[in-house]
């Protein structure tokens, strides 16, 4: 699924071909990347910084279907939650390496769909691609992406350093990644019962967006800066807010307070839960995906927080011995467990 409809074989260009278009759609935008693509190695300077380094794999079949992800969406968002990773340490990130496998079925303008994304989230966060590797597999499309990122050690924050008491807060709102993929997936069930039916993704736009244009937030770590605050432990929401906060307890060597009435839930996200039969407290407690950032922060920076914009606080840490829960509208207190999908499990 691509926009450009031309269709050049990958083979007419060959590896080294491939290699020159992506270099000359990625030129160099930060002083620590000495050399980019072209030689044996990156040279990178990261002068007297600590380095952050993650990885990711994303496997076609397992981590995105092609049936209805736009490659040019694909690239994007595989940037995407790389860079969250770095932001997650309160670090920006600098530069990427992207590897790909792909069969003969992907041409060359779908390939340079693919990078067209990738450019388009590098460019967001004058993020440099240095570096990478390219083959051909026998089925389907592989990518990994390795980013880079630079940072003094007294600014990273962990997912350890909560401190009792600690505020709870998250950026953005909850639950919109997953239910669009639920309407997607809906669509797709749809459309191979019946191709003659269009997929009815009305006013469902938001959802759909968060599902296949995550957007990494930056943003929130330079409101951190201008507000001089510094979290006491953060985290990325990939796999659902249960799960994330489960780690940053485990971390801490804590428990928390997570109030239902406090979760950031977008209206369409909470009409179309019960659309589905589906309750969007759950959605935004175990749906994956938001990429958004859940972090504590000592009490005494209230007043700070409270001046980012699109920071919610939704409650506050407490000893391991009180356990991690979540009390609802009714008062009622639940267990939090962890419920974010996992690649093992079997989702029919
Ligand atoms: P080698 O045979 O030494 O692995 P390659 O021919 O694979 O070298 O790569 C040549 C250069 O192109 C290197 O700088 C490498 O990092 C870069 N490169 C290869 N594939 C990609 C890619 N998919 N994205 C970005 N850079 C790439
Ligand atoms: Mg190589």
């Amino acid at each position: 699924m691509f926009e450009n409809k031309e269709r050049t074989e990958l083979s007419s260009l060959g590896e080294f071909g491939l290699i020159e278009r992506i270099k000359s759609l990625f030129p160099i935008q930060n002083k620590s990347t000495l050399v980019g693509i072209g030689d044996d190695a990156a040279v990178l300077d990261p002068g007297n910084k600590k380095i952050l380094l993650s990885t990711d794999l994303l496997l076609e079949g397992i981590h995105f279907d092609l049936a209805y992800v736009p490659l040019k969406h694909l690239g994007y968002k595989s940037v995407m939650v790389n860079l969250s990773d770095i932001f997650a340490m309160n670090a920006k990130p600098s530069q990427i390496t992207v590897s790909v496998g792909m069969s003969n079925r992907f041409s060359l303008e779908a390939i340079e769909e693919l990078f067209e994304g990738m450019r388009l989230a590098c460019n967001k966060f004058s993020v440099d691609l240095v570096g990478g590797d390219t083959s051909s597999s026998i089925r389907g499309l592989v990518i990994s992406i390795t980013v880079l990122g630079y940072a003094d050690l007294e600014n990273i924050v962990f997912r350890h350093g909560a401190n009792n008491r600690d505020l709870i807060c998250v950026s953005g709102d909850l639950g919109g990644a997953y239910l669009g993929l639920q309407i997607m997936e809906r669509e797709k069930k749809i459309f191979l019962e019946n191709p003659s039916i269009q997929p009815d993704f009305e006013n469902k736009d938001y959802l759909i967006e968060r599902q296949l244009k995550p957007e990494a937030r930056g943003d929130v770590i330079e409101a951190f800066i201008k507000q001089k605050v510094k979290p006491s432990s953060m985290i990325d929401i990939s796999d659902g807010l249960s799960s994330e906060i489960l780690h940053l307890c485990k971390a801490s060597n804590l428990g928390c307070r997570i109030y239902e009435d406090k979760l950031p839930i977008d209206s369409l996200v909470s009409s179309t839960a019960y659309e589905l039969n589906l309750d969007p407290t759950v959605c935004a407690m175990n749906g994956g995906e938001d990429y958004e950032l859940l972090f504590t922060a000592h009490q005494e920076d209230f007043e700070k927080i409270k001046l980012i914009e699109e920071v919610s606080i939704i409650g506050y840490m407490v000893t391991k011995e009180e356990g991690a829960c979540l009390i609802s509208r009714g008062n009622n207190q639940y267990d939090i467990k962890a419920q974010g999908w996992s690649n093992f499990i079997d989702k029919d």
